[in-house]
C-alpha cells in the first residue's frame, strides 16, 4: 500500500504506511487473542499487509499455552461462561420444584459430558477465528514470536524452525497468564487454565483468591454440587467493587453453600492419599481434590526479548504505552492485558480497533476508558458501570446522592430462595448526573449493558425517573428509585444529612 491515499470518514487521509516495499509486512502481530486478531483484521481491511503468529493449542491439555482466539476463547471468558451455565442449573433445579416440576428420579451431573461440549465449542470458535484471519487476508504463522529488532520478528515453530520477518510496525498482543503465590507445595495447585479442563469433577475444592476467577469458580463448582472452601485475604471478596455489592456477593455465595473464609490465606499445600491438604494461616487444614489458585494474572512479556530492543516495561512487567498504545520504540505497539491497563476482552478489542484506525486508517483515535461496564459471573452475577459509591465519594467535589434498592426477586417469592437482588445508583447532587450503577442479582450483566449506554450519554437521575419501566421485571427498579437512601459529601467536604 506504499504511497496510497485512502478515503476514511469522507476525508482523504495520507496513509501512515508509505514506502515500506522493503518490509515483508506492514504489520506483524505477536499473539492472536481477542486484541491481536481484531487489530490484524482491521489493519488488513485498511489495506495493510499483515502477518500474525500464535502457538497452536491442544484442546484438552493446558501444557501448551496458545491457540488462535487467545485466553478469552480458549481458556477464559467463553469456556468459563459455559461452565457458569452448567453450574446455574443446580439452583434452577432446586427452584423448579416450587414451580410444579416433579423431579423424582435421582438427578446426576455429568462433568465429562459438559467438558466435551465445552471443548467442541472451543474448537469450533478456534476455527472461526482462523477463518476470520484468512478471510481478511492475514497470514497466520503457528509458532512463538520474539522481537529481534525495531522492525524484525522471529517466529519459532513447534519443530524448532526459526523464521524471520521484517515489518514496518510490530504489535505486541500476548496477553497475560495466571500467577501463583510462592508457598510450599504450590505446584500441587491448579490455575484457571487447568480448572477448565479437569478430567474428573472435583467434589471438594479449596480456592485461594477473592477476585473475579475465584468467585466465579466457587459458584460454578458449588452449583454442580461440590464442597467449596473459598479463602481470601480481605474482609470481603472483589476488592475495587462497591462495598455493598461485595457484601451481597459474599452473602449469596454463603447462602448457596460455599464456605467462605475471609481474612484467610493458604500457607502450605501437602499431598495426601486422598488429595491435597491446604493449610491456612489460621491453622486450619482442609483436604480437597483440587486447590485452585486465582491470585491474579501477570503480563506475558518474559520471552519476547523486549528489554534488548528497548521496549520499556513497568514494575509489574507490563509494556509501557502512550495513549495510542505506542511503546517506547516508535515502530512497536502493544494492546490488551500485556499493557495491564484494564484487563478485559472488550477493552482489548477497543484498543485493537483504535490501533488499526490510528496506524493504518489515517485517524488518530485513542481508546476511551470511561463508563466501561463489567460483570463478575458469580451465581447470581454482579455487574457495574461507572463509579462505585466509595470511588464517587473519593473523586467528587460536591455531595453525592446514593439510591439503593434491595428486594426479593419475584421468582424467589415462589421458590422461597432467600436471596435479595441489590441495586444502586450514585448521583452527583449538584448536576443530577448518574455517576455509577451497580447490581447484584439475576441478569445483572444483561441489564447493565443498557445502563452503560445511558451513562455514556451523560444521563441524569431525572431522565432515569422519566423512563417508563418494563413490568414485571427487576430492571424496572432502576427507573423507580425515587428517594435517596443517603446524601454523602465528597472527600474533604462536611457531611450533609437528608
Ligand atoms: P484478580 O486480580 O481479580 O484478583 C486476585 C485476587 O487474588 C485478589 O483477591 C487478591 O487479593 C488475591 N491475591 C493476590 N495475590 C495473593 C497471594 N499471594 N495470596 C493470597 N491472595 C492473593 O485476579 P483473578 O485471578 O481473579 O483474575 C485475573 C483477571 O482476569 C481479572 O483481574 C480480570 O481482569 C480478568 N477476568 C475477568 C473476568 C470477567 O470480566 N468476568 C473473569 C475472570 C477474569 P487482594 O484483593 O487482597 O489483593
Amino acid at each position: 500500500m506504499a504511497g496510497r491515499k485512502m478515503l476514511i470518514g469522507g476525508e482523504e487521509n495520507q496513509s501512515n504506511v508509505e514506502d515500506e516495499a522493503h518490509y515483508d509486512f506492514d504489520l506483524f502481530v505477536i499473539g492472536a487473542g481477542s486484541g491481536g486478531v481484531r487489530a490484524a483484521r482491521f489493519s488488513a481491511n485498511f489495506g495493510a499487509k499483515v502477518g500474525i503468529c500464535e502457538l497452536p493449542f491442544h484442546p484438552i491439555s493446558s501444557e501448551v499455552i496458545g491457540g488462535v482466539g487467545g485466553t478469552c476463547v480458549i481458556r477464559g471468558c467463553v469456556p468459563k461462561k459455559i461452565l457458569v451455565y452448567g453450574g446455574a442449573f443446580g439452583g434452577e433445579l432446586e427452584d423448579a420444584k416450587s414451580f410444579g416440576w416433579e423431579l423424582n428420579e435421582k438427578i446426576d451431573f455429568n462433568w465429562k459430558k459438559l467438558l466435551q461440549k465445552k471443548t467442541d465449542e472451543i474448537i469450533r470458535l478456534n476455527n472461526i477465528y482462523k477463518r476470520l484471519l484468512s478471510n481478511a487476508g492475514v497470514k497466520l504463522y503457528e509458532g512463538e514470536g520474539r522481537i529481534v529488532g525495531p522492525n524484525e520478528v522471529q517466529v519459532t515453530q513447534i519443530d524448532g524452525t526459526k523464521l524471520s520477518y521484517s515489518a514496518k510496525h510490530i504489535l505486541i498482543a500476548t496477553g497475560s497468564r495466571a500467577q501463583r503465590p510462592n508457598i510450599p507445595g504450590q505446584e500441587l495447585a491448579i490455575t484457571s487454565d487447568e480448572a477448565l479442563s479437569l478430567e474428573e469433577f472435583p467434589k471438594r475444592v479449596v480456592i485461594l483468591g477473592g477476585g473475579y476467577i475465584s468467585v466465579e469458580f466457587a459458584s460454578i463448582w458449588r452449583g454442580m454440587g461440590a464442597n467449596v472452601d473459598l479463602c481470601f485475604r480481605k474482609e470481603l471478596p472483589l476488592r475495587g467493587f462497591d462495598d455493598e455489592m461485595r457484601a451481597a456477593v459474599a452473602r449469596n455465595l454463603e447462602g448457596r453453600g460455599v464456605q467462605v473464609h475471609p481474612r484467610t490465606t493458604l500457607t502450605e499445600l501437602v499431598k495426601t492419599d486422598r488429595g491435597v491438604m491446604a493449610r491456612t494461616d489460621h491453622g486450619e487444614e482442609i483436604e480437597a481434590d483440587v486447590v485452585l489458585f486465582a491470585t491474579g494474572r501477570s503480563p506475558n512479556t518474559k520471552r519476547l526479548n523486549l528489554e534488548a530492543v528497548g521496549v520499556e516495561l513497568d514494575q509489574t512487567g507490563a509494556v509501557k504505552v502512550d495513549e495510542y498504545s505506542r511503546t517506547s520504540v516508535p515502530t512497536i505497539w502493544a494492546i490488551g492485558d500485556v499493557t495491564n491497563r484494564m484487563n478485559l476482552t472488550p477493552v482489548a478489542l477497543m484498543e485493537g480497533t483504535c490501533f488499526a484506525k490510528t496506524v493504518f486508517g489515517g485517524q488518530n483515535i485513542k481508546p476511551d476508558y470511561n463508563y466501561i461496564a463489567c460483570a463478575v459471573f458469580s451465581i447470581p452475577p454482579l455487574a457495574v458501570v461507572g463509579l462505585s459509591e466509595e470511588q464517587a465519594i473519593e473523586q467528587a467535589n460536591g455531595d453525592i446522592l446514593v439510591f439503593t434498592s434491595s428486594f426479593n426477586p419475584m421468582k424467589n417469592t415462589i421458590s422461597q430462595r432467600q436471596e435479595k437482588t441489590i441495586m444502586k445508583l450514585v448521583v452527583d447532587a449538584e448536576t443530577d448526573k448518574v455517576l455509577g450503577a451497580s447490581m447484584c442479582g439475576p441478569d445483572a450483566p444483561e441489564i447493565m449493558q443498557g445502563i452503560a449506554i445511558a451513562l455514556k450519554c451523560g444521563a441524569t437521575k431525572a431522565q432515569f425517573d422519566s423512563t417508563v419501566g418494563i413490568h414485571p421485571s427487576a430492571a424496572e427498579e432502576f427507573v423507580t428509585m425515587r428517594e435517596a437512601s443517603r446524601r454523602v459529601p465528597g472527600a474533604g467536604k462536611p457531611k450533609t444529612n437528608l
